[in-house]
């Protein structure tokens, strides 16, 4: 049953050119190996920009609400083949299967809404500060557009860059990442039963350093959409400000959730299951820090451990599993490491703190549902992204003290906040620096259509989702239409050019 897959450039399955493979495996049974995939260097990159600069012309030229039914009939596609996608999904990467049906769905939310945008994309039109003179701005296609994106959302967060890029007009060479490729490939599989032209959308799978930098320094890309870790967004930037590339990255997340002491505390308690160990803590939004209101904080923190410790783990095909695995050894290994740093520092280890090994566990890279109490500010797990299932929980003594400590990390990505005092909850609104915040609801839970992104050092300032994608994936073209026959010149003849008299000229 083994799938050997390859690279898909120009519209043609290719193999590449140094013939090196990898392998991908189900994290929760590791002897099951999910799929044998190209292992791609600088070379396949080259060819797969050829093929997507020769087909731009021709794409950018297609009228946007056209490139938009493409994209809507991906999305069409995507329904028929919704729970096969999940399955195969989980597998892939061991999120539970309602979890990965949910990524999927974000998926095809993204094609509709984009689809949706080709027949918008609005210019501004404004009047003309001369007579007989014409102004308007349009958004125009780019060219070629790289694409890398991380493992956590393997068909989410590709659609969040690929069907706005193409709806724009812009042609894509996408690197997944070496943990999904097999959803990736289903993507572009998707994308040409759906009508995409050849060298539209091509492939390239391979390691980040080889082919992921490959793209990133390829002079022929003229824009890059990643999300990833903080450490490689900065690599990146720091490659892309060499030629201006432009670049928009969406990075790491140190997420808190505040409960004051009048929030309905099961519906924080369900927010924070939730959001601290659904998929496994692997998610750019997880709540990683929980600040509780010192008036409630002995009781909540066992209230949650009490919850906590019956989540069900295992593989997540199996629809009662609630906690799937690591995404493999590497990020298991760096969830214990951060566990044993948070004893050394003096944290209070209140459940979990090791792998999860008993029974139908034993072949799967599993972590038992960690919190640790009486974590401060300075220390380590307060501070650094674990990407797992690790909660760290501090005490506040006021809204303004709970709100200094949420904002006291270099990430500013997601929020929330529960209380039933609807001054906290705007003084919560106002004061968090995070691009997202929550009210009585948890750190996950993004829609599609709203702006997605975060400050500080989660992202460089651009928003994925809703409309705001479509800036990054165009130029803006301004126009102006003179048809007076005559030379107007702009604030010269419009005003007096006597000192002293702003008066406006007939
Ligand atoms: P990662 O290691 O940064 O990898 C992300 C992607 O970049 C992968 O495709 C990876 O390829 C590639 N890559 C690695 N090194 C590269 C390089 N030097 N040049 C170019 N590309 C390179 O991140 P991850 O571990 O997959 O994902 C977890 C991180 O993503 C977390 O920090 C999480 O917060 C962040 N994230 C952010 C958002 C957001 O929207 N803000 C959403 C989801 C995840 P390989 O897979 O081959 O290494
Ligand atoms: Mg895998």
């Amino acid at each position: 049953m083994l799938k050997a897959f390859r690279n898909l450039i120009g519209g043609k399955e290719t193999e590449t050119l140094s013939g090196r493979t990898f392998e991908n495996r189900n994290p929760a049974e590791w002897d099951e190996v999910v799929g044998i995939f190209p292992k791609s260097d600088a070379r396949d990159v080259d060819a797969a920009v050829d093929a997507a600069k020769q087909a731009f012309r021709e794409w950018s030229l297609y009228p946007a609400p056209r490139r938009g039914d493409i994209v809507k009939k991906a999305g069409d596609i995507m329904v028929a083949r919704k729970d096969e996608i999940a399955r195969e999904m989980t597998q892939e990467m061991g999120k539970v299967l309602l979890e990965t049906r949910g990524d999927v769905q974000e998926g095809i939310d993204t094609a509709y809404y984009s689809a949706s945008e080709g027949r918008r994309m609005f210019g501004v039109t404004a009047p003309s500060e001369l007579k007989d003179k014409f102004t308007m701005s349009m958004k125009v296609p780019v060219g070629v557009a790289g694409v890398i994106s991380p493992w956590n959302f393997p068909m989410a967060i590709p659609t969040w860059k690929i069907f706005p890029a193409l709806v724009s007009g812009d042609t894509i060479v996408f690197k997944p990442a070496s943990d999904t490729p097999g959803t990736a490939a289903t993507l572009v599989e998707i994308l040409v039963e759906a009508g995409v032209p050849d060298g539209v959308v091509n492939i390239v799978h391979g390691g980040g350093s080889e082919v992921g930098m490959a793209i990133v320094e390829h002079k022929d890309v003229e824009l890059v959409s990643f999300t990833g870790s903080t450490e490689v967004g900065k690599k990146i930037s720091g490659i892309a400000s060499k030629s201006l590339k432009r670049v928009s990255l969406e990075l790491g997340g140190k997420n808190a959730e505040i409960v004051m002491d009048d929030a309905n505390l099961d519906l924080a308690l369900d927010g924070i299951l939730w959001g601290a160990f659904g998929t496994t803590g692997q998610r750019c939004t997880a709540t990683s820090r929980l600040i509780v209101h010192e008036k409630i904080y002995e009781k909540f923190v066992d209230m949650l451990a009490e919850r906590a410790s019956r989540l069900k783990l295992g593989n997540g095909l199996d629809e009662s599993v609630e906690v799937g695995p690591c995404v493999n050894e590497a990020q298991r290994a760096k969830v214990h490491s951060y566990v044993e740093i948070g004893k050394e520092e003096g944290a209070k280890l209140v459940i979990g703190g090791e792998a999860a090994t008993g029974g139908d566990l034993k072949k799967g890279w599993f972590y038992k549902p960690t919190i640790f109490a009486d974590v401060t500010p300075e220390m380590t797990i307060a501070r650094e992204e674990i990407f797992g299932p690790v909660l760290s929980v501090m005490k506040a003594h006021s809204i303004d003290h709970a709100i200094e400590l949420l904002n006291g990390t270099i990430y500013g990505l997601s929020s929330a906040v529960y209380t039933r005092d609807i001054n906290d909850a705007f003084r919560a609104i106002r004061d968090i620096k995070a691009g997202i915040t929550y009210i009585n609801a948890p750190t996950i839970g993004a829609e599609t259509h709203m702006p997605f992104g975060g400050v500080k050092q989660t992202g460089n300032g651009h928003r994925e989702g809703g409309a705001g994608a479509f800036d990054f994936f165009t130029e803006t073209k301004t126009v102006y239409v003179d048809y007076s026959d005559k030379l107007q010149r702009a604030q010269i003849d419009t005003y007096s050019a006597k000192p002293g008299n702003n008066r406006k000229k007939d």
